[in-house]
């Protein structure tokens, strides 16, 4: 029986050219992540999905290894389209290797024998039909680190945009400057997962931290919009004098980038650290509005975290909306973007009107009809 390496090896396409540098005779560099891993003939990079043979760099095509419908809040996109469907694909890999990931079946399936999650054949063409059926108006590209499969979600993207839809990242961060360039037409959200403030803590999982700052500065810049994440664990990333730091940086790029701090539960290989209370997310969320951040919310824990699941008005703390987990119960926001009682204009990409929620809880769609064999 083939090996999963065997498999995803056939399903492959050569690499966009803006993503690969030749760096000698022999050895080619791939820019689809900060490791930005020079190859010599033969082989793979640290994602393990990306490859050199024959001279040409390799990289995923042609399957999911997972299709979900999920609310936008659960990405979480809390100022994009409340209520919308997001229509979520991943592939297998990831160019970090964290060891409480909660996507580890599909990220670690290269590295870890337990993590199997077969890929299913499909096309762009196909995916993009499945999302509109279901009534997605947002393609997005998770599960696994979108960026090491970038090749594949920009051409699911672009016919997502023929199709009408938006599309989104759900992405660690570690980027390059070429790669936010090439998938820059046609992405409209990004999601950063910023685990920590502390190198040392990155190099733990496998990257570097300045990258990852990098990529939210010129997401920024690129008129991107941007939400960031950060999963709090104890003993790991939650002292105060980390969250003031991390929380800070986010306010010097903007303190209208939105920041979720959410609860982590007990996962994959990381099983010491007791789980997030709603106590230490709310302690978080005050040190990020402390440091100027607006939009501040705490996730994972619904209906335990006080206001911190609405979206309050920055100028006259109006109720804008209210939420319960990915439940939207009330939308105030005016078609122009802005704050019903004071007139503020709101940070996001908002629609003309809130057409209620299509689903609250997310759910795996028919996938065998993404099977084009
Ligand atoms: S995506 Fe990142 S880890 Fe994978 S080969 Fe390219 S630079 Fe290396």
């Amino acid at each position: 029986m083939a090996t999963l390496a065997e498999v995803l090896e056939i399903r492959t396409a050569p690499a966009a050219p803006e993503l690969v540098e030749n760096i000698s005779s022999n050895r080619i560099r791939c820019h689809a992540c900060g490791h930005r891993c020079p190859m010599p003939e033969g082989a793979a990079g640290v994602c393990k999905v990306r490859f050199v043979r024959e001279g040409t760099l390799h990289v995923p095509w042609g399957y999911v290894g997972g299709v979900q419908c999920d609310p936008i809040e659960k990405k979480p996109f809390f100022h994009a389209h409340p209520g919308a469907l997001a229509y979520s694909f991943g592939m297998l890999g990831c160019d970090l290797h964290c060891s409480y990931c909660q996507n580890w079946v599909t990220s670690q399936a290269l590295r870890d024998l337990g993590a199997v999650s077969p890929p299913v054949d499909t096309t762009p063409r196909a995916l993009v039909a499945d999302a509109k059926e279901l009534g997605a108006r947002v393609v997005v590209s998770t599960y696994n680190e979108p960026l090491i499969t970038a090749e594949w979600a920009v051409e699911i993207f672009r016919h997502a945009r023929e199709a009408g839809l938006m599309t989104a990242f759900v992405s660690n961060g570690n980027a390059t400057e070429p790669v936010l360039q090439f998938i820059r037409p046609w992405i409209d959200l990004y999601k950063v997962d910023l685990k920590s403030f502390d190198d040392r803590h990155y190099r733990q999982l496998g990257g570097r931290m300045e990258p990852i700052l990098a990529t939210i500065r010129r997401l920024r810049e690129l008129d991107v919009w941007l939400e960031i994440v950060t999963l709090l664990i104890h003993g790991f990333n939650d002292s105060p004098e980390e969250l003031e730091r991390l929380t800070a940086f986010i306010a010097s790029v903007s303190p209208d980038i939105p920041w979720h701090v959410t609860a982590f539960h007990k996962d994959y290989r990381m099983n010491d650290p007791e789980n997030t209370t709603p106590e230490m997310l709310m302690m978080a969320a005050d040190i990020g509005r402390a440091a100027g951040l607006r939009y501040v919310y705490a996730g994972n824990i619904p209906g335990r975290v006080g206001d911190l699941e609405n979206t309050r008005c920055h100028s006259c703390s109006a109720l804008l909306i209210e939420r319960h987990g990915y439940l939207v119960r009330q939308y105030r926001i005016t078609p122009d973007g802005a704050c019903p009682d004071c007139g503020a204009r709101i940070p996001g990409r908002w629609g003309r009107r809130f057409d209620g929620q299509l689903i609250s809880t997310p759910f795996v769609p028919g996938t065998r009809r993404l099977r084009i064999y």
